[in-house]
Formats: C-alpha cells, structure tokens, sequence
C-alpha cells in the first residue's frame, strides 16, 4: 500500500501564499493529497473557506497555524496541528502577534529606503491580501516586481536574511507561550524546517529539548526546502528526542516554492508520523507515490 500524502505546512493568501484558500485546497486535491494541513503565519482566518472547500472533495483538512517565535535571538516557527480556531486563547496570543506586525513593516521600509529602496512598504502591502499580515515575503516580491532583483531568495540574500540593510530585530512570541497556545487548543505544536536555522553548534539540540520539556511533540523531517542529507540528520534528532515527524512542503506559490503540495518525499519509515495523532475510523485515500 501506498502511504498517505499528507502535507503538514502550507500557506494561503490569507498569509504570504499567493493562493487562496479555496486554490490551495484545490490543488491539494488535484495532486492527489489525502490529509493537508494549512498553516498560515500567526493567522488562522482562512480555515474556514478551506473547510468548506475541502468538504466532499475527499482531502482531509487539519486546521493549522505558523506561530513566529523569538528564542534566543533567533527566529524560529511552530507549527500547530489540529488546533481549535476557536480557542480564545490561542486566538488572543496570534491577535497580539499579528499586532506588532505592521511597525515592524514600517521598520523595515525605512532601513530599505536607506540603501535606495523607496515606497517599499507601500510595495509590499500591494502585494499583500490580508493588511494585517504583512511578511517579509511580500517586501521581497515587490523588490522583485521593481526589476531590482531576478526572484524571492536574492532578495532575502541581499537585503532582508538576518543582518542585510533591511532586516530588523522583532520580538515575536516566547517559546513556551507558542506551545501553550497550541496545547491550550487542543493541537499537536511542531518545529517547522529545523534545517533552516542558521543555530550553532548544539544549539538545534538544545532547542528540541527545551521544546519537549514544554510539551512540544514533533519536528519536520521532510520540508520542501530540505537540503541535501538534511532529512537522515533531523530523523536522527527525531529518534533521539522521541519526537514524531512531519512532513511539510511550506507551499507559498507555484513560482516560488521548491516543493508543491504533497510532493515532498516520503518520511524516512522508521519514525512514527505525526498524523497518526489525528487518525480516524474512516482512514482517507491512498495517494499517488510523490
Ligand atoms: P516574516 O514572518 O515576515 O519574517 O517572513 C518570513 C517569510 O519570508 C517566510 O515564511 C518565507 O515565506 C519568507 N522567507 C524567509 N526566508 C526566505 C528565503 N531565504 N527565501 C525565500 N523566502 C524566504
Ligand atoms: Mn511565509
Ligand atoms: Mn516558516
Ligand atoms: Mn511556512
């Protein structure tokens, strides 16, 4: 038998995605995805249309979310599976994130147009369908559509990854408040794209057990920007931990994303998945092989 596809981590317009909700759902189905998460950054305003666009289609939707976390000085993201959208608390702990959201854009239009890059906070917000959720993504595509830069991770490379012109310093949430509010909801909290860190030396480790000492309980070891040996290294960190495994393309858009929907490889079969959590009675369909 084939495994499940299941896609734990993709984004919508709702976010930073270039497609709606309802698209997004529609190409899950149409690349023969059976359980898919949405995971908008600090925002679960688009689980409802993708609930009512996944009804009938036979892909099961697991409401998700993205939570930006400061930890250490460093940015890292929780994703948090299977969540209640409707838990206060959770959604009082994204509502004060997406806050801080707009400063910070302005922040970083400001230090852009010190080395030349005018209007960039109009820019981004152009590009940007929700108006309190603006991302770096969005700074990035307008860069793009200024002819300035050829695509998204030149730009990130040359103005917005920590430390370029235009990046600036954000306090997003505490560790333990992401894994609280994703607990508090009834969901499964998880490190999205370990490999992606710039941690040192031990730092990952480090990372990984202060998050299961609070109650986190997965990591993706298959994301869509996974590097090459990358995945055995996280599996050996998931073994280690007791942690299950994610899979997750962090689908932006057709243009930009290295992974589409559902077409990440398959998780190393040793390690339990984490949507074995949200197994139920009537089992889903089997996918293609990706
Ligand atoms: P923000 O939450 O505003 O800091 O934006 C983070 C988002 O920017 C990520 O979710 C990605 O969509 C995008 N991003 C971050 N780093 C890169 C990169 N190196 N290349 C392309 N996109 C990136
Ligand atoms: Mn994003
Ligand atoms: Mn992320
Ligand atoms: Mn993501």
């Amino acid at each position: 038998m084939n495994p499940v596809n299941a896609d734990m981590h993709c984004h919508s317009t709702v976010s930073d995605g270039w497609l709606t909700p309802t698209e997004v759902v529609r190409r899950a189905v149409s690349n023969g995805v059976d359980l898919l998460a949405l995971t908008d950054h600090d925002e679960t305003g688009g689980l409802d249309e993708a609930a009512t666009a996944a009804a009938g289609s036979g892909l099961r939707l697991l409401p998700g979310v993205e939570i930006s976390v400061s930890w250490h000085g460093d940015t890292v993201h929780v994703v948090g599976l299977g969540i209640d959208p409707g838990c206060s608390e959770l959604l009082e702990g994204l509502r004060t994130l997406r806050a801080g959201r707009d400063e910070r854009a302005r922040r970083i239009s400001n230090e852009l147009d010190r080395v030349g890059i005018h209007d960039a906070f109009e820019g981004a917000c152009r590009f940007a369908r929700n108006p309190a959720l603006v991302s770096r993504a969005h700074f990035a595509r307008h860069i793009v559509s200024t002819g300035l830069m050829a695509d998204v991770q030149t730009v990130f490379q040359y103005y917005l990854a920590k430390g370029k012109p235009g990046y600036v310093e954000h306090e997003w949430a505490a560790l333990a408040d992401a894994v609280r509010w994703i607990r508090a909801a009834g969901g499964v909290a998880v490190i999205a794209h370990p490999g992606r860190y710039r941690l040192a030396g031990g730092e990952l480790e480090a990372l990984l057990e202060e998050f299961v000492a609070l109650g986190g309980e997965g990591v993706e070891v298959v994301s869509g920007c996974s590097l090459e040996g990358e995945v055995e290294r996280i599996a050996t960190l998931a073994r280690r931990y007791g942690l299950l495994a994610s899979r997750a393309s962090d689908f932006h858009g057709p243009d930009e994303s290295p992974a589409d929907i559902g077409g990440c490889e398959n998780l190393p079969p040793d390690l339990e998945p984490v949507w074995t959590r949200f197994a139920t009675a009537s089992g889903s369909r089997n996918a293609k092989k990706p």
